[in-house]
């Protein structure tokens, strides 16, 4: 527990209306930003240096040395170069990546209420100052070290801060810890202190900022380790058996060392940064707002998506349809959250008597009720009242106005409420004591069916609460939402709200409907040609939830669409969690039972959750998923994505850029490797073919800039493949080359050694300049591949490809027509024949490439 700072507020405090928006600028300019300040950026210098210190480039440094020493002007130059742009790109890589992350983490920062101008507003939390006037509810995260001015049942968890896990009560005068979470209940209170002097700033602050690698980025790293000792390996036998052929030591090695930095992939890791930071943006344009950036990569191979009902498969717009009293029942006709319906029975109005069971249900619905409703705003054109607060009590009172019974402020003062058991989601129910004009108690219980008709909670005869169970029932089969409600007149007594649970009468049952949304339907099936499993996961009772997963096509609606309900589980422990597609009736330590037994059967799993109770399952989860507008803040700072749409298919969405991005990456591995694999080869086999030293070093060095720069970056950029939705999910531990992927690259890179190869012979045999037109062919043949590798070869998605294969194939033209390039380079004009070799080749490996591809993309 925190004590107030003793630099307790010095700006004004007007709990009434909170600061102004001047003061709270004022306080801004005094007290600085309420968040733990940022890591200064790194500067560039900084960057560079790092970029220098690959070892690759410090070995290129090296011979860059060694040709100046042997006088070899022109190597020395295009070495240069290639540190030059290699730096260049690699850090221009890194400042994209690092503003794209720097902009989502800013889109996703926590929120706050408070109070400004008398009016309540919403605030990203780092712009609260010391005496602002915080508003406290349910599911917010306290932003600031703050003293309660107003406290309701209010209790706050500080595990964050101390460990401790028991939720603890808060009073008026007490103070609340920045980072506290509240878990019930209301509160009002007045900020003391923020930023790095709150409670929260100074844990946060000792806390590391830095960023983890992602799965992905750490297993291409070892790769790329494997991948330099293999090529450094080749390179070597290169080096020796051109010296035991007798060519000049100075220029092996310098051309060994050339082919070992053109072979090594080594814009790899900022090509994956990128991809997933730039995956990230696209996701946030679309809906979904990453928080983590690995969780970009883990979307992809979600194979089990966890979602709740209400809100999430069903539209969480209630309205009150029915209500069944033990003297009859009755429909409510009208739509939405307005007064305006009536009572009916077999299509007729009830006659004032036979309403009255039905309005004395509804009242006491209504007393039960910590909802409000909203009029429609004059300039809403839709006319339409908005529920405040619980969308099923909002229903409840909308309910009660149709059937004229006194409005919330009424009933109220008539009736006003002195104690109570708020709604608990273990126990199912919910009790408010109130004075009666008479100086009686009433009690009002209203809770989930088979937690009220109960008789340890009811007096009523046995056959009563029968017919009631089996009306519940039909009812809950009907896809309702079914409550019960019950009270009791007393004399006063002084006893606790769940005390009073008992001896009640019951009033009857309400059923609210909560249609499905049109759009779940589709969002499911969609899920389901992905290859991940939708389950759904609720507090519902088990039929209601059974006809909502029948109609959204969670399940179909035969015996496998069994469901589990919270109380089964209970009584068998050991059941296969992963059995059943439907659970019920669960609490929040099963809803994490759940995402557990998944987890264990090797399942990524997506969930969805938006109340105070939800965050461990969101944290168990390798993708917790919480609702923009409609979910806490609890649950927005557990998730890995927030939805800012609130609509499911935007889950669906981000797998599949999760799938894009991942696809992205693979492509542009298979793409370097197999060209550098193809260098190597040519290398190495040119001389057994005549050819004695098939590249010169500056050659391979042109080869490496046109290839990997550019084109590299411009892959990253690729649309999805056609197929990415409807091909399983990739295993999250499947090697990126696993899955014959591999194979298949040494099978292409062969192809480009063949097809470069015998262009080379053939322009010798022609006397045509051969090592020029074994350059270009082994550079357009990459070209080719780059271009065949492609999801969809037409697509318009993604111009800057094209255009960087065009601007490549520019460039090489270049290479052999404007002559500072040809001394730089040493090469010649190729002529048409040579030409049409290098497209002959280009051509040959586009070709391969297309027929190899389905391996690259559809599998793994
Ligand atoms: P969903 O997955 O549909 O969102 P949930 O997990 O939110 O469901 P809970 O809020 O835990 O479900 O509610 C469980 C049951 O408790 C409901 O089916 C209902 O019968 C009862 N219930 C819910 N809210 C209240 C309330 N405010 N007062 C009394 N009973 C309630």
């Amino acid at each position: 527990m925190t004590s107030p700072p003793t630099d307790a507020p010095a700006l004004p405090t007007r709990e009434a209306a909170g600061l102004t928006r001047a003061e709270a600028e004022r306080g801004l300019a005094r007290y600085g930003r309420n968040e733990v300040p940022p890591p200064p950026p790194t500067p560039l210098h900084r960057r560079v240096l790092a970029q220098l210190r690959d070892p690759l480039i410090l070995v290129l440094l090296g011979a860059a040395l060694l040709t100046i020493a042997i006088g070899d002007r022109p190597d020395a130059v295009v070495i240069t170069l290639v540190v030059v742009v290699n730096t260049t790109v690699g850090v221009a890589q890194e400042v994209r990546a690092d503003r794209a992350v720097a902009a989502l983490s800013a889109l996703s920062a926590p929120r706050a209420r408070v109070l400004r101008d008398g009016a309540p507003h919403e605030v990203p939390t780092a712009l609260v100052v010391p005496g602002d006037t915080l508003l406290l509810g349910e599911g917010d995260i306290v932003a600031a070290d703050a003293l309660l001015t107003e406290a309701s049942a209010l209790l706050t968890d500080e595990s964050m801060l101390t460990g401790e896990s028991e939720p603890v009560a808060r009073a008026v005068g007490e103070p609340v810890s920045a980072g506290t979470v509240v878990v019930r209940g209301r509160g009002v209170a007045t900020a003391t202190a923020t930023g790095p002097a709150s409670a929260f700033g100074r844990i946060a602050a000792s806390l590391d900022g830095g960023h983890e690698p992602t799965p992905l980025q750490r297993r291409l790293a070892s790769l790329g380790r494997v991948l330099a000792v293999v090529t450094l390996a080749l390179c070597l036998l290169f080096f020796a058996l051109g010296l035991l052929r007798g060519l000049p030591a100075g220029t092996m090695a310098v051309t060994a060392i050339s082919l070992a930095v053109a072979a090594v992939p080594e814009s790899l890791p900022a090509v994956v940064t990128l991809a997933l930071a730039l995956g990230a943006r696209r996701m946030a344009a679309r809906g979904a707002l990453v928080r983590r950036l690995p969780a970009v990569e883990t979307l992809g191979s979600v194979s089990v998506l966890a979602t709740d009902k209400t809100g999430t498969l069903t539209e969480g717009r209630m309205v009150v349809q029915h209500v069944w009293t033990p003297e009859g029942a009755a429909d409510i006709s009208g739509t939405g959250y307005g007064p305006h319906g009536r009572l009916l029975r077999d299509g007729r109005q009830l006659t004032p008597r036979e309403a009255h069971p039905v309005r004395e249900l509804l009242m006491a619905a209504a007393l039960c009720n910590d909802a409000g409703l909203r009029p429609p705003m004059p300039t809403d054109p839709t006319g339409a009242w908005t529920p405040v607060g619980d969308p099923m009590e909002a229903a409840l009172l909308a309910a009660a106005a149709k059937a004229h019974c006194p409005g919330r402020a009424e009933l109220d003062r008539l009736c006003r409420r002195f104690a109570e058991a708020p709604f608990d989601p273990q126990r199912k129910r919910m009790t408010t004591l109130h004075h009666l004009p008479d100086g009686n108690v009433l009690v009002c219980l209203k809770g989930a069916p088979e937690s009220v008709l109960d008789p340890t909670v009811l007096d009523a005869e046995p056959g009563l609460l029968d017919r009631a169970r089996s009306q519940a029932q039909t009812l809950a089969r009907q896809g309702f939402r079914v409550l019960a409600v019950a009270a009791a007149e007393r004399l006063w007594q002084p006893l606790p709200a769940t005390g009073a649970e008992q001896g009640l009468r019951l009033l009857g049952l309400v059923a609210i409907s909560d249609p499905p949304k049109p759009s779940a339907t589709a969002t499911l099936a969609a899920c389901r040609a992905a290859g991940i499993t939708p389950v759904m996961i609720t507090g519902d009772h088990p039929a209601t939830a059974r006809a909502v997963a029948v109609r959204t096509g969670v399940v179909d609606d035969g015996p496998d669409g069994r469901v589990l309900t919270g109380p089964d589980l209970a009584t068998a422990p050991d059941a296969d969690l992963t059995a059943a597609r439907v659970f019920a009736r669960t609490d929040p330590q099963q809803k994490l039972d759940i995402v557990r037994a998944w987890r264990a059967r090797g399942a990524v799993t997506a969930m969805t959750g938006d109340g105070v109770n939800d965050g461990p399952a969101l944290r168990q989860a390798d993708i917790g998923v919480a609702m923009g507008a409609r979910g806490t803040e609890v649950a927005r700072q557990a998730a890995d994505l927030v939805l800012t749409d609130d609509e499911l298919s935007t889950v669906v969405t981000a797998v599949e850029e999760g799938r894009r991005v991942y696809d992205n990456i693979r492509r542009f591995l298979v793409y370097a490797m197999a060209g550098g694999t193809a260098e190597i080869l040519v290398m190495l086999a040119g001389p057994l073919l005549g050819l004695p030293l098939p590249l010169r070093a500056a050659q391979i060095l042109w080869i490496n800039l046109l290839t990997h720069g550019l084109t590299g970056v411009a892959m990253g950029a690729e649309p999805a493949a056609p197929d990415a939705m409807r091909r399983p999910p990739r295993p999250p531990d499947r090697h990126i080359l696993a899955a014959g992927v591999w194979q298949r690259l040494l099978a292409l890179a062969s192809a480009v050694t063949v097809v470069s190869l015998l262009a080379g012979t053939a322009a010798r045999a022609w006397g045509l300049p051969w090592q020029s037109v074994l350059f270009l062919a082994l550079l357009a043949a990459q070209l080719g591949v780059a271009l065949g590798l492609r999801g969809r070869l037409l697509t318009r998605a993604n111009p800057f490809l094209p255009a960087s294969v065009a601007g490549s194939a520019l460039l090489a033209a270049a290479a052999l027509h404007v002559p500072a390039l040809r001394s730089l380079l040493d090469t010649e004009p190729v002529g048409w024949s040579g030409l049409w070799l290098a497209s002959a080749a280009a051509l040959a490996a586009f070709v391969c490439a297309r027929l190899l591809r389905g391996a690259f993309h559809g599998k793994g």
